[in-house]
């Protein structure tokens, strides 16, 4: 030994060994590090090559890249989304994300492809990207909400709570949220009675974070004492519609009766005939209606559109989750006054 390493008695020859190994280490890491990101760039490619379709809508497959083309391109795909033209949306982020290398530049463009899958319809290919994202960047807020709502709409309602748990960790207030993923768990649930369904919507009626439309709107299709029983005055405005197309032999006279503002709707509606004429709803769209009964007119009706607090945007149908913004719990209902058609009594349940 002591002829083949003369001098490793020599401390600096063991500094030297030391120097050695730890640029052996170093350098052998370096090199499995690009191996490994190299692997992941082609697992991300060979990811969206599954989603590329044959639809050639834009012929910029042969474009060539330059990096100050991300930004228009971005905004432009954005723009194609938000128009409908999912497809083309589509193409100019797949085209931008094979071309950008690190995941830090095209995190925010693979957000927008799932989004566009999203509202495209394509929620599994949506549920990929996400999870792609996520598995990069598991704090991303906005992903994990995205990834719930897909799992709403598939109806994988204990995945889309189990988003919630990193969001509760990154202090996201999700009480609403939960609320509302438990709800349709509830409502889509065909292994429970529907009374025991009955029994637990009216339970939920105690809690603020459930949405009390729906509740109502639910319970109106499965027992109409009990729903009637949870008529909620000072809730009137946000079930306006509800009650309104409600078929007329679906009313509780006794509970109508106990109140001037469900009398006044059920008069003006044409269904109770007007003892009292000076009956209030408050409601104005109501009360102008019985005015206008007053003068022996009867040939006013209400229409309903349903607006989106959040974005703004309106809808002729109610909805849950709002069409375009996805947010939950920004229904507002707005009644206008029409004149009647021949037949308009339909129930929304
Ligand atoms: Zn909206």
């Amino acid at each position: 030994m002591d002829n083949i390493l003369p001098a490793y008695n020599d401390p600096l020859f063991s500094i030297l060994v030391i120097i050695i190994l730890v640029l052996i280490v170093a350098i052998s890491s370096f090199v499995m590090g690009s191996i490994k990101e190299k692997k992941k760039r082609k697992t991300l490619k060979s990811f969206l090559k599954g989603f590329n379709t044959k639809e050639h809508v834009l012929n910029i497959e042969e474009m060539p890249f330059d990096s100050t083309l991300i930004k228009p391109l971005s905004l432009l795909a954005e723009a194609f989304s938000n128009q409908g033209e999912y497809q083309k949306s589509i193409n100019l982020n797949i085209y931008l994300i094979e071309h950008i290398d690190t995941f830090f530049d095209k995190e925010k463009i693979l957000e927008q492809l799932g989004r566009t899958y999203l509202k495209a319809g394509f929620l599994k290919r949506s549920e990929s990207i996400f999870l792609q994202i996520l598995n990069k960047h598991p704090r991303n807020i906005q992903t994990l909400y995205n990834l719930g709502i897909v799992y709403e709409l598939l109806h994988e309602y204990d995945k889309a709570l189990n988003t919630l748990i990193p969001l509760n960790i990154l202090e996201e207030d999700t009480k609403i949220l939960e609320a509302h993923i438990k709800l349709n768990r509830l409502l889509n649930n065909r292994k429970i009675s529907p009374n025991e369904k009955v029994q637990k919507l009216e339970a939920l009626l105690e809690n603020k974070h459930y949405a009390y439309r729906r509740i109502i709107k639910a319970l109106f299709s499965l027992n109409l004492e009990v729903a009637w029983n949870n008529i909620q005055l000072d809730k009137i405005d946000s079930i306006l519609d509800i009650l309104w197309f409600l078929p007329s032999s679906n009313l509780n006279l006794d509970i109508i009766s106990s109140s001037e503002t469900l009398l006044a709707i059920y008069l003006a509606k044409g269904y109770i005939k007007p003892n009292e004429v000076t009956l209030k709803s408050n409601i104005f769209a109501i009360d102008t209606i019985i005015a206008v009964k007053q003068t022996g007119s009867d040939n006013i009706d209400l229409l309903f559109n349903y607006g989106c607090g959040k974005c703004k945007q309106h809808f002729p149908i109610s909805f849950t989750r709002c069409p375009k913004c996805y947010a939950i719990d920004a229904i507002q209902i707005k009644e206008t006054l029409a004149k009647k058609k021949s037949q308009t009594n339909y129930s929304l349940l």
